[in-house]
């Protein structure tokens, strides 16, 4: 959703506030696609600050499904984004980009919430996932969900050049 800046830019000291659904259906990046629900919509509060400086803060809630690091299993994950986010509306684009400024959440004198959440998902997406903190994992074997019960291999850690060896042994057969 683009909401239009005029209206808070037009006085400083000037104060908006507005709650909005964040619109954002999916998180897609190189990590994976991960789809994204919302708890609580985006509660946007708007200052201007003078100068053309513009303080953005905003708080949602979404909900997202990843999968555990260890099992693969999907575990409901609950995201809490806390914005804030100081612009400088006399920049113009290129000079935010050769900045490296990463305010492509503004766009003239608009606000892109869309790309305002998914730079904050981006900071603040999850590192590490676990399905409970003791899983133990799929077996390397047979690819066993090993919280389910044991599948019996033999999971003795093969020595890596013992392994080259057997290889061996197997191709000349
Ligand atoms: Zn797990
Ligand atoms: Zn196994």
């Amino acid at each position: 959703m683009l909401i239009n800046l005029t209206d808070v830019l037009s006085c400083d000291g000037k104060v908006v506030k507005k709650t909005v659904e964040t619109e954002l259906k999916s998180f897609d990046t190189d990590l994976g696609h991960f789809p994204l629900s919302e708890e609580e919509p985006l509660a946007l509060t708007l200052t201007n600050l003078g100068k053309d400086k513009l303080l953005i803060e905003g708080s949602t809630k979404l909900k997202t499904v990843i999968p555990c690091d260890r099992c693969l299993t999907d575990v409901e994950t609950l995201i809490s984004l806390s914005i804030s986010r100081e612009v400088d509306m006399q920049q113009t684009a290129e000079g935010r980009i050769e900045d490296l400024d990463e305010t492509d959440f503004i766009i003239g004198y608009n606000l892109d919430t869309e790309k305002l959440v998914y730079g904050e998902l981006l900071v603040n997406w999850p590192m590490k996932t676990l399905c409970r903190e003791d899983c133990r994992g799929i077996c390397r074997k047979c690819g066993r969900n090993l919280n389910e019960g044991d599948c019996g291999c033999d999971t003795v850690e093969l020595d890596p050049r013992m392994a080259v060896i057997a290889e061996i042994f197997k191709n000349s057969n």
